[in-house]
């Protein structure tokens, strides 16, 4: 590989990790053969990385990367290496075959939050031009969904921190609900350090996480409640909010509507009642009130902040709506050094939602539904409003329809391995293995790229120009440090060729990114993420531009809400739903809860960092953490082999013992493959409002393997 570009030292060259939204800066250098990063101090990480990120540049020497385009030859035959134009034509040929008999809707498209904004948005115009299938949806559904059905119902617009990163480091008190950056983005904890070290940090986690243990150092809080009591949590937090005498009465009465119907539902969570459903003490929960609300009067900084471990629920959008409601009782967003938000998690989990590689969505976060959206997005790509599909089905259940009488016969899948990270993932396994053609591009094999029947290698991180939103909502610049494999293909490009062999117009589909962009920038305007008046160019100069961004606020817009809210009257609603229990609860059979998150040495699928040596050796397979009681009962000490088992199939995993552990839950990573994938046993039962499966409680039992 050959060093294309200088990116040393000068801010507005550098480029950015390719893992989590935290989008830590750095260098990218070509040496001895070989690539190395270095940390670059930008406001989200101040010059920190984590392991992951050191060790990122690892991945784009690998021996494993795919550097030709595979094709299954004979049905349950080998992947056989194969010319690009022989693998184009054959996916051509499958689409045409699968539309043939199952229409426009024959062929369905899975995209990811990993992929920069031009390719989300790239991907979404494709499929509707190119195929004219409605079906496309991508796996940020299973990580953002709830957080953003929550945020759009209660500010009218959602993106993730609405106020930057920054804006945490002075805080006295954070309230993280299922939220472990200690772990998932260490560097973040940067960020806490204010609060953390003024007994203000509280962690609401079923689990003593690192997170946690960070706070109880400091003097603050650990809430460990029992799996899937979120709802109800907050709400007895937002009771005794009320009770405490600390609610915001003159900010509620001038920014928010609803709290009368919402205090209907929190006014039974009397601080008892919560600490039975929970597990919580009375006099923990006082004291999180207290912290927060203390803060706010000193004007000291007060936040409350989701992430997966209260989102990932069949009630997720109800549990983050029942966070922004104790937010808002405290009269917290939209205030200065104040607010709600949520962590997103992929590296572009944010712009990868924005811009029409979800179900429903057209760019600019516009909705599929909406007559004027539709005209302003078909008046940018040149048809007419007609010629755009309607919406789509979300991702579990568009997976889950794959090969099924009616269903899509063949799919094209971008940056995601749902093999390992849907739920109920023996059963997905199942669905796309009934396809008729499944083709995949990634740059690495995944355990979903071996079963499909064509595969089409694609450039990294570090090869690739483009943006990516990150968790605060700022456009940044991803930059080519070094040139990809001889072999591999740019998706612009394999989307153009697709177009031009299907016969639907190539020429709709430019391959310079940048192009791109500006027509991605055109399209957003006036919608909710505008980025009409950003550019590469001002990006390029090391501008801090924040969406939105448009006609109306050309500088950008680093913290939302300081007027208004985005809602049509703009104030914030308050949006609380009655608590509801776990789909799965454990009994007889199953008695234990099982949920699954992320570690230090992995990041999602795990087929990135499974194949980084530091990774692998610090974390080389799969476990379970239980408390010692709890293995001792099933004949389990450290280190055994055991199966965790759950009414979808079980999970082959070591044993570590951990005695801060519940001892009704047991906690399994979701990063590996093969026998140690977690999600065989995660429950595809789906929020109703954002289609968010139930990842963090299903029922199981484990045994001596
Ligand atoms: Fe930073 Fe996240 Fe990359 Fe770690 S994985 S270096 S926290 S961006």
């Amino acid at each position: 590989m050959t060093a294309i570009a200088e990116v040393q030292g000068t801010p507005a060259e550098h480029t950015h990790c390719p893992y989590c939204a935290l989008q830590c800066a750095m260098t990218v250098t070509e040496a001895d053969g070989g690539s190395y990063v270095e940390p670059v101090w930008f406001p989200t990480n101040r010059g920190g990385l984590c392991r992951k990120g050191w060790t990122s540049a690892q991945l784009l020497d690998h021996p494993g990367r795919l550097e030709t385009p595979l094709l299954r030859v004979g049905g349950e035959g080998r992947l056989e290496p194969c010319s690009w134009d022989t693998a184009l034509d054959h996916v051509a040929a499958g689409i045409r075959r699968a539309q043939a008999t199952g229409g426009p809707d024959g062929v369905a498209v899975f995209g990811g939050g990993g992929l920069t904004n031009e390719k989300a948005y790239q991907l979404g115009k494709f499929t509707r031009l190119a195929l004219g299938s409605r079906l496309i949806d991508y796996n940020g559904r299973w990580c953002m969904s709830s957080a953003a059905a929550a945020a759009n119902r209660s500010f009218g617009v959602d993106r993730g921190l609405p106020f930057p990163v920054s804006d945490l480091s002075s805080a006295r008190a954070v309230l993280l609900i299922g939220a472990n950056p200690a772990d998932t983005m260490p560097p973040f904890l940067q960020h806490l350090a204010t609060a953390a070290d003024a007994g203000g940090l509280v962690v609401a986690d079923p689990r003593l996480t690192a997170t946690a243990r960070r706070a109880l150092d400091g003097g603050g809080v650990h809430l460990r409640l029992r799996p899937g009591t979120d709802a109800a949590l907050l709400l007895g937090l937002l009771h005794l909010v009320v009770v405490a005498g600390r609610l915001d009465t003159t900010y509620i009465a001038a920014r928010t509507t609803g709290f009368d119907e919402a205090w209907g539902h929190a006014a039974a969570w009397l601080p008892e009642r919560t600490e039975r459903v929970t597990g919580v003490s009375v006099a923990q929960l006082e004291r999180a009130v207290a912290l927060l609300a203390d803060a706010r009067d000193a004007d000291a900084g007060a936040y409350v902040l989701t992430a997966r471990g209260a989102e990932q629920h069949a009630d997720g959008s109800d549990v983050v709506g029942a966070a922004i409601a104790l937010a808002l009782a405290l009269g917290l967003p939209g205030r200065p050094r104040a607010g709600y938000g949520t962590l997103t998690g992929q590296g572009n989990g944010q712009g990868g939602r924005e811009h029409g590689q979800k179900a429903d969505q057209l760019p600019g976060y516009r909705s599929i539904a909406d007559p004027a959206a539709r005209a302003h997005v078909a008046s940018v790509w040149g048809v007419e409003p007609e010629e755009l599909p309607g919406a789509g089905v979300s991702a579990f259940e568009l997976l889950d329809s794959l090969g099924r009488e009616g269903g899509p016969s063949a799919m094209l899948l971008h940056a995601s391995n749902p093999v390992v990270s849907a739920p109920d993932s023996g059963r997905v396994r199942e669905r796309l293995g009934a396809l008729d053609m499944l083709v995949v591009s990634d740059f690495v094999l995944s355990e979903t790229a071996a079963l499909a029947d064509v595969v089409l290698p694609v450039p990294q991180w570090a090869e690739e120009e483009g943006t990516l939103t990150s968790l605060e909502g700022r456009l940044l610049r991803r930059r080519r440090s070094v040139t990809p494999p001889d072999g591999a293909r740019d998706e612009l490009w394999i989307w153009r060729e697709l177009a031009r062999r299907l016969d639907r117009g190539p020429e709709r589909f430019p391959v310079d990114p940048r192009v791109v962009f500006d027509e991605l920038a055109r399209a957003s305007a006036g919608g909710k993420a505008d980025y009409s008046a950003i550019s590469w160019d001002r990006l390029d100069a090391g501008e801090a531009l924040h969406w939105p961004c448009g006609a109306d606020s050309p500088d950008g817009t680093p913290r939302l809400f300081t007027e208004r809210f985005a809602t049509e009257d703009g104030r914030a609603r308050f949006a609380v739903a009655a608590v509801r229990p776990p789909a799965e609860a454990p009994d007889a059979a199953f008695p234990l809860y099982g949920t699954t998150g992320r570690v230090l040495s992995h990041y999602q699928s795990g087929a990135q960092t499974r194949r980084v040596p530091e990774l692998v050796a610090a974390e080389p397979r799969a476990w379970v953490q239980v408390h010692p009681v709890v293995a001792a009962g099933a004949g389990l000490d450290d280190g055994d082999a055991a199966r965790v088992v759950s009414r979808r199939g079980a999970v082959e995993v070591a044993v570590r013992l951990d005695e801060d552990m519940r001892t009704d839950t047991v906690f399994l990573p979701f990063h590996f493959g093969g026998t140690g994938r977690a999600n065989i046993m995660t429950l595809p039962e789906l929020d109703p409002v954002s289609r968010m499966p139930e990842f963090k409680v299903c029922a199981v039992r484990i045994e001596a393997l």
